[in-house]
């Protein structure tokens, strides 16, 4: 291929930094460019030294995290080149639709060029929009994976159009305005990339940490965004109470008020859809479902999801814990943060669990079932009928009053949640389910297993009679005529709002 004068003055600028660079740790040095006419591309610039290999061998990811079906990123590659240190164009070898295989031919380093068209969204999330005005990048949708160097140094550089606002959570390098860093590709791909020329922006602090609220795309048609900001600032401290702290020390919520879809969970960030005239008790949920996952699923998470394979992803028994259980929570924070009454929690319940016991596929597939074949489908939230997020929500209302009955009050599902981070974060490796089963079991003080798999592994009817009576209650949520102390107790401290007590 022939490149243009421009391309290759800045080609040879590349290889020169490249080779000036004293390397401490192996390095991948991304630049990113969005075009806009005649056609919008995000032109991608890869560099990094080859350690005498023969080959490099890149991968568009056929998957994100997080949205449970294949996309095959691979397909919106084009024009891909490889250069030697020297300017060399070097051969490329493509043995499927998403691997490149640059031959060295004894080069130092190399420099790749590709360009990504825009893409479809996944089931949650936009993948790769380039728009006037803006550009989002989802990363696994941008980025190619170089083996080998998944655990290197990566480097971001960011050429925005001029005047534009660049929005990320990874670290900026030190001293450079459009340059920024992180360790591994996966926290790379974690960090989505938000381009553009006008976005309304509020933060704020809790617990310590910094929370950013940035709406983006279609500004134009907010009103009162800013009432949004303590609403986030009451679910941020109901679920910073639940887990004993913040995630992390900062948080982005990219609030995309154009782009429809869903919400996708990232470590420390998450894109969600806003829709104007979204209501408190509608959009709230949505919102504490999201910052829920930053703790369940992106730091407690299933063995296989982290670190990921992005060619082969590997299904998982768990997903209705990863989601159903951050479900769960999501409606406990909305409750805790003070966002409904109680009125309105029992309502809740009575709504998900008539629903249920209205669905006939319950008595077919198992939740264990509904995660592992998530895969064969093409939405991202069960199998045959049975969705992961409905079931493994109304395990968790079971997990949580088994635990406050079993222990008499003094734990919660979200004492284990706190036994699972310290178990199970990074940098530990991620759970399989028998550890779930002995979490639940070390918190409840008792050998609870048979009914921790009835839940997850059985098409059994869910023991919900049993457990909402642990709580005073009957399965309309209606109080019980004879509650014990213990009951009244349970009910008390399961359907309270008091986050700003500080308390569980
Ligand atoms: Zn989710």
């Amino acid at each position: 291929m022939k490149l243009l004068p421009a391309s290759v003055a800045l080609l040879m600028a590349a290889l020169l930094l490249l080779s000036h660079t004293a390397l401490a740790l192996p390095q991948v040095e991304y630049t990113v460019r969005p075009v806009f006419q005649p056609a919008p591309l995000l032109h991608v610039t890869l560099q990094t030294h080859t350690a005498g290999e023969p080959r490099i061998t890149l991968h568009m990811p056929v998957w994100c995290p997080g949205d449970y079906s294949l996309q095959y990123f691979g397909r919106y590659v084009r024009n891909f080149t490889a250069f030697g240190s020297t300017g060399t164009q070097l051969p490329v070898i493509q043995p499927n639709a998403g691997t490149w295989q640059v031959v060295t031919n004894g080069a130092a380093a190399i420099v790749v060029r590709y360009e990504v068209t825009p893409e479809p969204p996944g089931n949650f999330s936009q993948n790769l929009q380039i728009l006037p005005g803006m550009v989002f990048v989802n990363g696994p949708g941008a980025l190619m994976w170089a083996e080998g160097l998944q655990s290197a140094q990566m480097l971001l550089h960011v050429d925005a159009p001029a005047g534009w606002h660049t929005v990320t959570t990874l670290q900026r390098q030190q001293g450079e305005k459009n340059t920024f860093t992180t360790c591994g590709y996966d926290a790379l791909a974690d960090a989505p990339l938000l381009l553009a020329q006008h976005t309304l922006e509020y933060a704020f602090t809790a617990d310590g940490a910094r929370y950013d609220l940035i709406f983006f795309h279609h500004l134009n048609s907010l009103r009162s965004p800013a009432r949004w900001v303590p609403l986030f600032r009451r679910l941020v401290l109901a679920e910073n109470t639940l887990m004993g702290g913040p995630a992390s020390q900062r948080y982005h919520f990219l609030l995309d008020a154009g782009g429809g879809l869903g919400g996708l969970e990232h470590a420390d960030s998450a894109r969600l859809a806003y829709w104007q005239g979204m209501s408190v008790p509608d959009y709230a949920p949505f919102v504490a479902h999201e910052l829920f996952h930053s703790w369940n699923v992106k730091r407690i998470r299933p063995a296989v999801l982290g670190p990921f394979h992005y060619q082969h992803p590997r299904p998982t028994r768990c997903l209705w814990f990863a989601e159903g259980i951050t479900e769960y929570f999501a409606r406990v924070a909305v409750r805790r943060a003070g966002l409904e009454n109680s009125a309105a929690f029992r309502a809740h319940w009575r709504t998900k669990i008539k629903a249920w016991l209205a669905n006939p596929a319950r008595l077919r597939v198992s939740a264990d079932e509904a995660s592992l074949h998530v895969w064969q489908t093409a939405h991202s939230s069960g199998y045959q009928g049975v969705s992961y997020y409905d079931k493994g929500e109304l395990i968790g209302l079971c997990l949580d009053l088994t635990l406050r009955h079993s222990t008499s009050g003094r734990a919660t599902l979200a004492t284990m949640m706190r036994l699972l981070k310290k178990l199970y974060s990074p940098p530990h490796a991620g759970y399989h389910l028998q550890d779930l089963c002995d979490a639940f079991n070390q918190t409840a003080g008792k050998n609870l297993t048979a009914l921790f798999y009835r839940l997850c592994d059985t098409t059994d009817e869910l023991p919900l009679k049993q457990c909402l009576r642990y709580a005073g209650l009957d399965r309309r949520l209606q109080p019980l005529p004879s509650a014990t102390p213990l009951q009244q107790a349970v009910l008390k401290s399961w359907e309270r709002s008091d986050v700003l007590t500080g308390r569980e």
